[in-house]
């Protein structure tokens, strides 16, 4: 049977995709979800979104695990730096939960929910988008007047579609364990962990924990390392072998839009450069990109230069702040471990993290450290580059 032709097909149900294809269908246009898994948001991901979050999706609500009022961050040295404020910063979430609602919310409002369905192929015409479709060994064809983009890290669809990829990639390893010896967000810098990386260490529920590394390598032996050091700090963890590893896009795309065409998520690098948190920027490009999409459906301009205006709508809220926050990740990557060692012994001493800290817009704190001694502890070149970066950005 053939497909009728719907407004907008949307290409993976990850927190991006399925906020985008909510957003269309609860404006009434006809939408087609994609995804070739079977278990809907079921990504690697730690679930951590800032307080925030919960004003602009109160949903979220429903899946909290926990919420997080402080974090420990240890230093090369093991010397503990302690975070913590009156009111929650951050909350931990049952991530897969709260995005299959999303999808399946969407799909009560008519979108077509399509899983098992691997993208092979998009062209895009003067009138349509087509696309082509792999699901249990058959061929599938739909066709749309647009198409939305949320597919992951990596994906070789968005070169198909005429979309900028992102440059500069990291690379993450997690396990879940069995262990409940934390009670608060704990963050690792250097030790066992090359230049560059963090560990982190995260309660759930159910006695459950996640245990995790980021950074600019393939981490799976570091990863082993980190674990084994960790076995010597916390001497009833006990590992399992399930890890997983994923990438993560910390550089945002030059291009997010094309004819009938707009990405959004981590395909086009909509994530946090600092931590790689990419949830919350993903669904609030999202929530832009259907906006704009949605104008252009109903005035029939699907046209690239229509279109721009997602582009232009998303660099208002995000540019500078992913431009600082990829500022602040080449600063870590330089850091030797004497000088974090030194560094945290500074922020420790200095009351600077007295400062209110925004778990998701980290540019503001960013560029006030940066005024502070920061710099002092850092080698000339290095003092010189970042200088040079925010003479740039802020002229
Ligand atoms: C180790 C690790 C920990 C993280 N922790 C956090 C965290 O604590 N907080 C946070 O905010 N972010 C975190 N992130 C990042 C976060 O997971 C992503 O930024 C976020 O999931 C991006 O959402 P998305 O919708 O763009 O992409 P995804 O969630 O990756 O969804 C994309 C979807 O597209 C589908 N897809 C891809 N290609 C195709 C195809 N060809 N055909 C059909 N379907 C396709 C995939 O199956 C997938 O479901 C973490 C990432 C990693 C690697």
């Amino acid at each position: 049977m053939k497909e009728p032709i719907v407004d907008t097909i949307v290409v993976g149900s990850g927190p991006a995709g399925s906020q985008c294809a909510y957003n269309l269908s609860s404006r009434g246009h006809s939408v087609i979800l994609l995804d070739y898994r079977e278990n809907i948001g079921d990504k690697l991901c730690t679930g951590i979104v800032s307080a925030e979050f919960e004003k602009f999706y109160p949903d979220v609500s429903k899946f909290i695990y926990r919420r997080a009022y402080s974090a420990s961050i240890f230093s090369p040295s093991g010397k503990l730096l302690k975070i913590k404020r009156k009111s929650p910063q951050a909350l931990i979430i049952d991530r897969e939960s709260f995005i299959r609602e999303i999808a399946f919310n969407a799909e009560k409002l008519d979108t077509k929910l399509k899983l098992g369905r691997v993208v092979e192929k998009i062209e895009v015409n003067s009138k349509f988008v087509q696309v082509r479709v792999k699901y249990n060994g058959e061929v599938e064809e739909y066709t749309s007047r647009s198409l939305v983009l949320a597919s992951w890290f990596g994906s070789r669809l968005a070169k198909m579609v005429g979309l900028d990829t992102p440059k500069t990639k990291i690379f993450g390893a997690q396990v879940k364990i069995k262990f409940n010896g934390i009670d608060e967000v704990n963050v690792f810098t250097g030790h066992s962990l090359p230049k560059g990386f963090f560990g982190w260490m995260v309660p759930l529920n159910n006695n459950y924990s996640y245990l995790g590394i980021l950074g600019k390598e393939n981490p799976k032996e570091i990863f082993e390392d980190f674990c084994r050091n960790l076995k010597n700090r916390f001497t009833t963890l006990s590992f399992s072998d399930d890890v997983d590893i994923w990438g993560i896009t910390v550089s945002p795309s030059s291009k997010i839009f094309s004819n009938r065409i707009v990405g959004i998520g981590d395909v086009v690098g909509q994530v946090k450069p600092t931590t790689g948190g990419g949830i919350y920027f993903s669904m609030r490009s999202a929530d832009l990109a259907s906006q704009v999409l949605s104008e252009g459906l109903l005035s029939n301009n699907l046209s690239e230069t229509f279109l721009s205006n997602y582009q232009k709508s998303w660099e208002k809220i995000f540019k500078k702040e992913l431009q600082v926050g990829q500022l602040a990740r080449f600063f870590y990557e330089s850091l030797s471990e004497d000088e974090i060692n030194n560094i945290i012994n500074y922020l420790f001493e200095s009351g600077v993290l007295d400062k209110e800290i925004s778990f998701d817009w980290h540019s503001e704190l960013v560029m006030y450290a940066f005024k502070t001694k920061i710099l002092n502890f850092v080698k000339t070149p290095m003092r010189k580059a970042v200088q040079k970066v925010i003479y740039s950005l802020n002229n």
